[in-house]
């Protein structure tokens, strides 16, 4: 199926969830999948502080556990900052990088987010990297150009097919209830997918390319079933076990 690519659906909690929410959500989501036979991987990416309450609970699930930002250098003086070796130290497998909301409130651009990615991939951390349009790009019909160049410039080097998936997240989509028509997200993903190649040849047919951005249970099965799609970025759906995992089974 799909070129031997997996599904993956990810939940991005972003920054919410006190202790007690956290792991009253982990516990839901778990009792959630036990016993059933899931079609897709499953990802949750709490916030830094529930990373190691979450990821014990998760240990022995085929829920992963993933970050939602890590910095670019391995260790040293960066206040307030996270290394990707620490991630993975805390039983991460996947980190975001490059979400639209980092860039927007850090500045974050495609060279810093390439470099975050390395940065992950360097610490056996599978990085999601995020790119997607504003609505003033998409509404001048630059949309698919943008993007891909967006794409070009936060691609890390010597990425293999494992090792890095990438998220189409259109900015005016992301927590609005609005989302891009099948056909624009399948042109989108279908563009990406051509540069997916032209940047890092054919180890490129088994990434995943998933769509985030305003995805909920009365939408995902339309979404999922799009040629090229292949899962979903989760936000605030992802807060519901129950919505998360009626999106995870419309695998
Ligand atoms: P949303 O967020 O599902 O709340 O639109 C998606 C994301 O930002 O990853």
């Amino acid at each position: 199926d799909r070129a031997g690519r997996r599904p993956l659906v990810a939940g991005n909690w972003k920054m919410n969830g006190l202790k007690a929410d956290g792991l009253a959500l982990t516990d839901a989501v778990l009792a959630g999948v036990r016993g059933g036979a899931w079609r897709c991987e499953l990802l949750v990416c709490p916030p830094a502080t529930l990373l190691s309450l979450v990821g014990d609970r998760l240990k022995g699930s085929p829920v992963r556990l993933g970050a939602q930002d890590c910095h670019h250098k391995p260790s040293g003086a960066h206040t307030g900052d996270l290394a990707a070796p620490m991630l993975a130290d805390i039983g991460c497998r996947f980190v975001i990088v490059g979400h639209s909301e980092r860039r927007a409130d850090h500045g974050e651009t495609d060279a810093e987010v390439k470099a975050k990615a390395e940065a992950a991939m360097a610490a056996t951390l599978i990085p999601i990297v995020c790119v997607g349009e504003t609505l003033a790009m998409r509404e001048r019909g630059d949309a698919l150009k943008v993007v891909a160049a967006q794409l070009a410039g936060s691609l890390p080097v010597g990425a293999s097919a494992d090792g890095l998936v990438v998220a189409y997240e259109p900015v005016w989509a992301i927590g609005t209830g609005r989302t891009p028509t099948t056909a624009d997200i399948g042109a989108m993903h279908q563009a990406l997918r051509a540069e997916l190649k032209r940047h890092l040849g054919a180890e490129s047919d088994r990434m995943r390319i998933l769509y985030g951005g305003s995805v909920k249970s009365s939408n995902a099965a339309e979404i999922l079933a799009i040629d090229g799609v292949d899962g979903a970025l989760v936000g605030g759906a992802s807060l519901k076990a129950e919505d998360f995992l009626t999106i995870a089974r419309a695998c």
